[in-house]
């Protein structure tokens, strides 16, 4: 078999064999196939995409380069949750301690942060001593004594995916949706879990600009899911505003812990990650309906039960439990810094992408795989979608370095304002089913 003559085929339109396909991850993951000819399949891909039987077979190939978890000796179905990122995104850190605290084990392995969108293993590095990289002993041990368990993705879990997502995310090749699915469902498929909800998000701050693109990705997730034997349905959310108040490390933590106290429950982000939730439990059996899911969401909530469960996975994992009740034990920023309105209106919109690109440039994201993040910088949100606001009135509280000069500026152009209030707008866009 030759390189050469698999891309010559998906240059001009034609299907890979599912051992094309293998033998290309194999050789791009030992290193035996370079890498130009790597990109130069990738672009190609990109261009002209791949069928149902292709996706199925590279998700494969994918998952089939390294390690699979065994969560056998768990009892019960494992459900697990993936979100296609967006910013201020910290659903993990809320429902899995909810699903956890209802009796469903919730493995979850997470990514960092690059470019305006944050990372969830970034978000519990937030939490002082918390080991963010669990050993496999580590991880179920997690998993068993807590029912919750999330880690950075470790080397030897689809190390294909690995090399080819290192490439496409320098030649321009990320957006396209057989890679995509491939990239994240072999991940999710060698992690072990029986079950899975798909949080793919739509809007101007995503991957997914339309409706179309989303449903087309999450069907192509629920197919190579549903092939593999795994349960699995996806709700498509919008994704144009940052999802809560907080965008930053430490100001996330906090965030989350305020939801699992049963603050801001008519919240965007409290409502997305309660219906994640039930629809997690109603995958491990929990619960039948949706309405009988969201009541235990809210019992384990009233109860504590929820926000003790995230204590007990921070102390056992090495964290400060403590800093999730005394918030000045979490990483603080150098200078605090408000933005007020410069004149007074209804808020149309606030740009997500653009408030994911400055809370970055703060110290919050990755220019860089290789940038240390400042853990206590970022941005809070008062600017609320819909409410209007008085000339001076804080819209955004900006936690800094020391020294680094705010200019209000790019702050404020990040919202719309318009001088009549406008119509609400729906957060949930679309399910679909396997
Ligand atoms: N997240 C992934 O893990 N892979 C992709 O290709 C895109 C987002």
């Amino acid at each position: 078999m030759r390189m050469y003559d698999l891309i010559y085929t998906k240059k001009l339109g034609g299907a890979l064999s599912p051992e094309e396909i293998a033998f290309w991850v194999k050789g791009a993951a030992e290193g035996s196939i370079p890498d130009e000819q790597s990109a130069a399949l990738l672009m190609a891909i990109c261009w002209r995409g791949m069928g149902t039987e292709e996706t199925l077979a590279l998700t494969l190939a994918m998952r089939d380069s390294g390690k699979r978890l065994d969560l056998s000796a768990i009892p019960g179905l494992k459900v697990d949750k993936h979100s296609t990122g967006g910013v201020g995104d910290k659903t993990t850190l809320i429902l899995g301690p909810i699903v956890a605290a209802c009796g469903v084990p919730c493995p979850m392995f997470s990514g960092r942060g690059l470019g305006h969108t944050g990372g969830t293993v970034d978000k519990f590095a937030a939490i002082p001593g918390l080991r963010v990289e669990l050993s496999e002993a580590g991880f179920l041990r997690s998993l068993r004594e807590t029912r919750f368990a999330n880690s950075a993705q470790t080397a030897d879990i689809a190390p294909a995916d690995r090399k080819l997502y290192a490439l496409r995310d320098i030649t321009a090749t990320v957006e396209s949706i057989p890679l995509i699915t491939a990239s994240i469902m072999s991940k999710k498929l060698a992690g072990g879990a029986d079950a899975l909800v798909l949080d793919v998000k739509c809007g101007p701050t995503a991957f997914m600009k339309t409706l179309d693109e989303a449903s087309t990705l999450a069907q192509s997730m629920v197919d190579v899911g549903t092939a593999h034997g795994m349960q699995i349905r996806a709700l498509i959310t919008r994704m144009d505003a940052p999802l809560g108040w907080a965008i930053g490390n430490a100001l996330e933590v906090m965030e989350a812990v305020e939801i699992l106290r049963g603050e801001h429950g008519d919240s965007e982000l409290a409502q997305l990650s309660f219906r994640l939730a039930a629809e997690m439990l109603i995958m491990g059996g929990a619960a039948d309906r949706l309405e009988q899911a969201l009541g235990m969401v809210r019992a384990r909530l009233q109860d504590g039960s929820a926000l003790e469960t995230l204590r007990r996975f921070v102390a056992l994992n090495g964290g400060d439990p403590g800093a999730l009740d005394d918030f000045g034990r979490l990483p603080q920023p150098g200078q605090v810094v408000e933005v007020r309105a410069d004149r007074e209106g209804y808020v149309a919109a606030i740009d997500g992408r653009a408030l994911g690109l400055l809370a970055m440039d703060l110290g919050a994201g990755r220019k860089d795989r290789s940038d240390v993040l400042d853990l206590g910088v970022g941005i809070r949100v008062r600017a609320r979608l819909g409410s209007k606001v008085a000339k001076n009135q804080p819209l955004f509280t900006v936690y800094a370095k020391r020294g680094v000069l705010v200019a209000p500026g790019p702050f404020l152009r990040t919202l719309e304002l318009v001088p009549e209030p406008t119509a609400g707008r729906a957060w949930l866009l679309k399910t679909i089913n396997c």
